[in-house]
């Protein structure tokens, strides 16, 4: 059986604890490995799918890659952390049960319990544990996204404090078929901002794809992300790549203020879609946002409750 149908099975799912090549495997919480070649060499890596339960190709590619190691069709060079994010919410196939993971990992104590809240503990807990015995890592938060995207692979990267938009390797993004990096800071409170923020990691949130069910064939459309994570983990030379990604930052948030906040865009518009100057983008009471020339809109959800974000504006810096 793949890891796959084991994780869809139970949380308490055993791999050997020694690979084919002699790697050492140890389990650092449920779903949670690190692998130790016998002789390491080249930048740890910190690979991690499923933070959000119906996000299911990254999980299906991240099963295949322990499949893989555990068959010795894929050969570890790098010290490895292999972590799959919210198990109870991927078997129900949900984004999640009570909270979004993916927002439990900022510095603020969250004022209610939630089925969620260890998880993050025992992910944090098990990256730290990581990063302070092999140093900092390059993490891959793995996701797919609701909408569709003008660029249907894209990352988010979390810049550390001080870091100038220059030191994100646009050539690494390229071979992983990453076609936009969108800039923010590391305050957020996502999984690849914690890492990025608290263990020094260089992170990255890739959205690849649309959310789909198990087994849809959507982890071909994201191909090249595979390829170039095996790539990562053997420590050989990355894939060729198509061409540099587009590198946008955040303009501005939309937040949503009241229960009257109405997105004025239209339900199935795509991410990274361009808006035209003065184009009206949503309304709240009194308050309108209106498009600033260059502005794109990511992320764009009314749904999401008062006080949260209900979208991001975005322009081009590399225009
Ligand atoms: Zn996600």
């Amino acid at each position: 059986m793949g890891l796959l149908a084991e994780l869809l099975r139970a949380d308490a799912v055993q791999l050997s604890d020694r690979l084919p090549g002699g790697a050492q495997v140890q389990a650092l919480a449920p779903a949670v490995w690190a692998v130790q070649p016998p002789a390491p060499g080249g930048r740890p890596l910190l690979l991690s799918a499923g933070i959000h339960g119906d996000e299911t190709a990254p999980v299906e590619l991240l099963c295949s890659i322990v499949d893989e190691l555990l068959c010795s069709a894929l050969a570890p060079r790098v010290p490895l952390l292999i972590a799959f994010g919210n198990l109870a919410a991927l078997r129900a196939g949900r984004r999640y049960l009570d909270d979004d993971l993916n927002r439990l990992f900022g510095e603020a104590a969250q004022p209610v319990a939630s089925r969620e809240l260890p998880r993050a503990a025992v992910l944090k807990a098990a990256t730290a544990q990581f990063c302070a015995v092999h140093g900092s890592a390059l993490h891959f938060d793995l996701h797919s996204a609701i909408r569709d995207s003008r660029y249907p692979c894209f990352a988010i990267a979390p810049l550390a404090q001080g870091a100038p938009a220059e030191s994100i390797p646009l050539d690494l993004l390229a071979a992983c078929g990453i076609e936009a990096v969108l800039l923010t800071t590391a305050t957020a409170p996502t999984f690849s901002a914690y890492t990025t923020r608290k263990l020094g990691c260089t992170a990255y949130t890739f959205e690849l794809g649309r959310v789909r069910e198990i087994g849809a064939g959507a982890v071909d459309e994201f191909a090249a992300a595979g390829a170039c994570l095996r790539a990562c983990i053997r420590g050989v030379a990355l894939p060729p790549a198509a061409g540099l990604p587009r590198v946008f930052r955040v303009s501005r948030e939309l937040i949503k203020q009241s229960e009257a906040f109405e997105l004025c865009l239209g339900p199935a518009t795509a991410n990274f879609t361009a808006l035209a100057r003065g184009d009206l983008i949503a309304r709240d009471g009194d308050s309108a946002w209106y498009a600033e020339p260059g502005e794109c809109i990511v992320f764009p959800n009314p749904a999401v409750k008062p006080g949260l974000r209900a979208g991001l504006l975005v322009v081009a810096i590399d225009a």
